[in-house]
């Protein structure tokens, strides 16, 4: 009984040891191919805009054009110009995560017409009147944040309620709290995300493998930033979703300021 018993908890040590080398094998695996997957959409997201600037920089030097057509050329440049400082800009904020340097410059700040700055920023930005926004911040309430990081946190849940969700969109920003925390949420009505890959939206490079995912220009770098900027205002970000087809709720979470 007692060499069976051995035999039974060596055969135990063999298989945990033989699953753990699995799961640390795929995962890197997994790693590795987020990380090509990676390198293909920067390539592609900064490709496409440096190739659009060069066909409207030689349409602007070499052709005659009436004020009307100038002014659309200068705004399609702007908005490649702007997509590239952005992609450069999280590639530069993912460096300094890694080395530890994003540093806020806190502020205390009043929520509500903050949020309704950077919601109406952003849609205009977008188009306006494209994310179908519909505000609900009736709460006076105010938290030391750094407000241009904070910004970049609001933008990218709303962009990402732009990318993933089909037109007619309908995007509702709320304000809210619970006496201890601020509580923003950015909710859409778009594809929604499946339970299993709610838990993994945050890590660095991770995009869902679905249809509506790969239509999308991304780099799966957003949430991440997000999550690292929240982090460090002592906050917290979850996603849910009631299920594929059903939209998503981002909800981030940050102290209030104390009086
Ligand atoms: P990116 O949008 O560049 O791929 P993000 O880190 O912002 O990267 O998002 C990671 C992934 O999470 C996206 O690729 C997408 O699959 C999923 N996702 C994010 N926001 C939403 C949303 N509002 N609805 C559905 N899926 C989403």
């Amino acid at each position: 009984w007692r060499a069976a018993g051995e035999a039974a908890v060596m055969v135990l040590a063999v298989l945990l040891g033989l699953s753990y080398i699995y799961r640390k094998l795929n995962s890197e695996m997994e790693l590795k191919l987020r990380q090509r997957n990676f390198i293909a959409s920067v390539t592609h997201e900064l490709k496409t805009p440096i190739a659009s600037l060069r066909v409207w920089m030689e349409t602007l030097f070499t052709r005659e054009l009436g004020p009307d057509r100038k002014a659309r050329v200068q705004q399609l440049m702007d908005g490649d110009l702007l997509r590239l400082t952005e992609l450069v800009g999280n590639l530069l904020d993912v460096a300094r995560a890694d080395a530890g340097s994003l540093e806020l410059k806190p502020e205390r700040v009043e929520l509500a017409p903050w949020l309704r700055e950077v919601a109406d920023g952003m849609d205009h930005r977008l188009g306006t009147g494209s994310l179908g926004l519909n505000l609900q911040l009736g709460i006076d309430i105010w938290a030391d944040i750094d407000p241009r990081a904070m910004a970049q946190v609001v933008e990218n849940l709303l962009s990402n309620a732009h990318k993933y969700a089909p037109e007619p969109r309908k995007t509702t920003v709320t304000l809210d709290s619970d006496g201890e925390m601020a509580i923003i949420s950015v909710s859409d009505r778009g594809n929604g995300i499946s339970p299993r890959e709610l838990p993994r939206l945050f890590q660095r490079f991770y995009r869902v493998g679905d249809e509506m995912t790969r239509q999308v220009a991304g780099t799966g770098l957003g949430l991440f930033l997000s999550w690292e900027i929240v982090t460090l205002h002592k906050g917290t970000i979850k996603a849910s979703s009631p299920g594929l087809g059903q939209g998503a709720t981002f909800t981030v979470r940050i102290p209030l300021a104390s009086r």
